[in-house]
């Protein structure tokens, strides 16, 4: 399948679930996704990185980074990525989102920091 955004052929991610990744825009697709329901999953991808700036605030580099790479991660393990600040030293903590074939979550791993190495759930 194709991107409907921009009409880059989609790539299928190495683990399940089955999800189809653009890496030109990074939308992403479930199987029987229609393009609304792509640009939904789209505008809430935005939504949560718009709740990420305001968290991290004038970090804007780092932040430019982080983005960068949380969009690799989810392209290679296929899997909904979220992040956060580390209470221990600024840096940003992780934590992939298991989730059904609807796209609900089914279970979420510990937060880990990037910078650190600090973990809490
Ligand atoms: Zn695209
Ligand atoms: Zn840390």
């Amino acid at each position: 399948m194709s991107c409907p955004h921009c009409q880059t052929p989609m790539h299928r991610a190495a683990a399940p679930p089955e999800r189809w990744y653009c890496r030109t825009c990074t939308r992403y697709a479930a199987p029987g996704d229609t393009a609304a329901d792509i640009e939904a999953h789209e505008a809430q991808r935005q939504h949560a990185l718009a709740l990420l700036d305001e968290a991290l605030g004038e970090r804007a580099v780092q932040r430019e980074a982080d983005r960068q790479i949380v969009t690799q991660m989810e392209a290679d393990m296929g899997q909904t990525i979220q992040t956060r600040g580390c209470s221990k030293c600024g840096g940003t903590m992780y934590r992939t989102v298991e989730t059904d074939d609807n796209g609900n979550p089914t279970g979420y791993t510990m937060f880990i920091c990037g910078g650190c190495g600090h973990m809490e759930s």
